[in-house]
């Protein structure tokens, strides 16, 4: 499928995991990609891999975040997508109990203030062509409890997906449409990192997932593409779960 045809990619945190992945199906589908990572070794190699442009940016600083889609639109003449997708998940977001106020502040910021910005900043450009599609990444978490608390980690997605859906709206008869994906525990080295490697953990998670393993990040970007492309043409302000049946599930087969 080529739905992406000369289309122009922003992908945050297009390193690793969820946006690398992500990177490879736009790229597939006839994306210019623009790979933008905190860490440039892993931007670099993401935009050799796909034939794009990499872009080292921190998604949490509001000037580095205006320059890269100013640049973008300079150097290519527009921004079409917006994959706003980079996130951290650090061991020190636990019970609220236990996490201080710096630990609350560092991932409000990088997950949620970063979509701000980014939507901030890529929208006048939308607005300008009169077309655009923005994908901001929240999670299964922002729709569910858990017990396992990462508590700023999951006000941050909530944060993303109420911003989202008032963007979806307010622009929708601008031709911009805006959505927010929540996708269910996905094996990408930020998940890896935090439970996989520890079987037991793993398992207190996976007794919840109706199809009983943890997603593939080639999974997601299936995802992305389409809210991506025209074929999502009549979706804005949308959460779009691709969780594996965990958020319809009450009790899961053995
Ligand atoms: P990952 O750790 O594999 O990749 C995240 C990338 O973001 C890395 O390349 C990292 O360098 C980059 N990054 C981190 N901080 C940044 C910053 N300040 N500026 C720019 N880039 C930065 O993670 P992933 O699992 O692919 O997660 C991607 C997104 O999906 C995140 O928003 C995450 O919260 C969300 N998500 C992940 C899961 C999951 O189970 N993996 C589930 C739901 C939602």
């Amino acid at each position: 499928m080529n739905r992406l045809e000369g289309r122009v990619a922003v992908i945050t945190g297009a390193g690793s995991g969820i946006g690398l992945a992500t990177a490879r199906r736009f790229a597939a589908e006839g994306a210019v990609v623009v790979a933008a990572d905190l860490n440039p070794a892993a931007a670099k190699a993401a935009a050799e891999e796909v034939g794009g442009e990499a872009v080292t940016v921190d998604v949490a600083d509001e000037e580095q975040v205006r320059e890269l889609f100013d640049g973008v639109a300079e150097r290519h003449g527009r921004v079409d997508i917006a994959f706003n997708n980079a996130g951290i998940s650090p061991p020190e977001d636990d019970s609220i109990l236990d996490t201080d106020i710096n630990a609350w502040e560092r991932v409000m910021s990088v997950n949620a203030t970063s979509v701000y910005y980014c939507c901030k900043y890529v929208l006048p450009h939308m607005r300008r062509q009169g077309k655009g599609s923005i994908i901001n990444t929240a999670s299964f978490v922002a729709l569910l409890g858990a017990a396992t608390s990462q508590i700023a980690y999951t006000a941050s997605k909530g944060a993303v997906l109420s911003m989202t859906r008032e963007l979806g709206v307010q622009f929708a008869r601008e031709g911009i449409r805006v959505n927010a994906l929540c996708p269910g525990p996905i094996a990408t080295p930020m998940l890896m990192e935090l439970f996989a490697k520890d079987p037991e953990r793993a398992a207190r998670r996976l007794v919840h997932v109706p199809m009983g393993r943890f997603g593939d990040p080639a999974e997601i970007a299936a995802a992305v593409a389409f809210l991506a492309s025209d074929d999502s043409s009549f979706m804005t302000a949308n959460t779009f779960v691709v969780d594996g049946g965990i958020t319809g599930a009450y009790v899961t087969p053995l």
